[in-house]
């Protein structure tokens, strides 16, 4: 769900937008960087299917693996969208 400013955000229950990319710091470097929604369901889908409890995701920076928990990305990705209720 993208809005016009490119960002992935959702409407939270005091309404206001909140942005739900993760936030991910590099072990090596200390590079932080963001992993937007669409690439965080994608890689959910991928290590649920593959019985994997980590995701390893490529620093921007000095290009070094790290290893960010699928329990977490869970939160930022929740498996099925909300979006026809009620
Ligand atoms: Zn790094």
């Amino acid at each position: 769900m993208a809005n016009e400013k490119g960002y992935n955000e959702i409407l939270n229950h005091k309404g206001i937008w909140e942005r739900i990319n993760m936030n991910v710091r590099c072990n090596y470097c200390r590079q932080s960087f963001n992993l937007s929604r669409d690439y965080l369901v994608d890689a959910v889908a991928e290590a649920t299917e593959k019985k994997q409890k980590y995701h390893t995701v490529e620093c921007i920076n000095c290009r070094k693996a790290i290893k960010v928990p699928v329990v977490q990305m869970k939160r930022y990705a929740p498996e099925a969208p909300a979006e026809d209720e009620g």
